[in-house]
């Protein structure tokens, strides 16, 4: 395992299961000192626990601004910088158009979408300082469009957005803002999906079968290394290749 991370501090959203628990323990590994971030308070002190005494859990919404810039305090306090900020927290609110509530809209924009942008700005000064920083915000396949998530494909493609205009904007800071799209990775939110829709999407998937966390895990870390250094605004699929097209069956 490389050593890539020593000493560096990352946020992470949502680290209390699935994709954001794998990343906690993949950039813990690297050497880095990790604030645990999740709505989630009960999940997040086991893992808290596992990862040692350089871990520190937040429970936070990361759609309410006044938690995220407390939770931005606690960890620059705690830690005395903040390196890397993986915006990982997402939710799925599925629904064809006639049947998407305005709720269900709202609340996917908030969590998705509103919610990195609100830790970017509550970061960015501490980074500015440092005049160095990786952001990495976590996006999906379904960016490029997915029968049934209008919300949840419109907030990562916002998100997508958001990323290439922040590495513009933050480059000249020694800030890279990169995005990792994931396909389908087996978590506790694919779990939960109906059979028969989980089922449709692995007969599209190249692979023929799901990801696993720690691919996403490998491509975050990656990032947020130096060897990411000159790599900015850039969405890296982790998809087994999903990405380059619709398979015909
Ligand atoms: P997950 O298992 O549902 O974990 C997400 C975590 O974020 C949960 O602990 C959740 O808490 C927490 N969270 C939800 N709303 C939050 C908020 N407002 N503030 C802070 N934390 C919040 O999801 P995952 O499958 O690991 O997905 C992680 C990321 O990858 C998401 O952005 C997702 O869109 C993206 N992604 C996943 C897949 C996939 O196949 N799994 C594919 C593409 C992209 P609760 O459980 O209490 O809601």
């Amino acid at each position: 395992m490389p050593n890539r991370l020593q000493n560096k501090v990352a946020i992470i959203t949502g680290a209390g299961q699935g994709i954001g628990a794998a990343i906690s323990r993949r950039l813990t590994r690297e050497g880095a000192k990790i604030v645990l971030v999740d709505i989630n308070a009960d999940c997040l002190e086991s893992l808290a626990h596992e990862l040692g005494t350089e871990s520190l859990a937040i429970a936070a919404d990361i759609s309410r601004k006044d938690q995220v810039l407390s939770m931005v305090k606690q960890a620059k306090d705690a830690f005395g910088s903040i390196d890397i900020l993986v915006n990982n927290a997402g939710i799925i609110r599925d629904g064809f158009l006639s049947r998407l509530s305005e709720d269900d809209w709202d609340k996917v924009m908030d969590v998705n979408l509103k919610g990195p942008f609100l830790c970017c700005q509550a970061v960015f000064d501490i980074m500015k300082a440092q005049n160095s920083g990786k952001i990495v915000n976590i996006v999906s396949r379904s960016w490029l469009g997915n029968i049934g998530q209008a919300n949840y494909s419109a907030s990562k493609g916002g998100l997508v957005s958001l990323t290439r205009t922040l590495a513009l904007e933050l480059a000249r800071f020694q800030i890279n803002v990169n995005a990792v799209a994931p396909g389908l990775i087996e978590t506790p939110m694919t779990k939960n999906m109906p059979e028969e829709a989980l089922a449709r999407l692995l007969r599209m998937q190249p692979t023929g079968k799901m990801g696993s966390v720690d691919d996403i895990a490998a491509a975050v870390a990656f990032l947020s290394s130096g060897d990411g250094d000159f790599i900015n605004g850039q969405i890296l699929h982790v998809d087994g290749g999903k990405s380059c097209g619709l398979l015909s069956l």
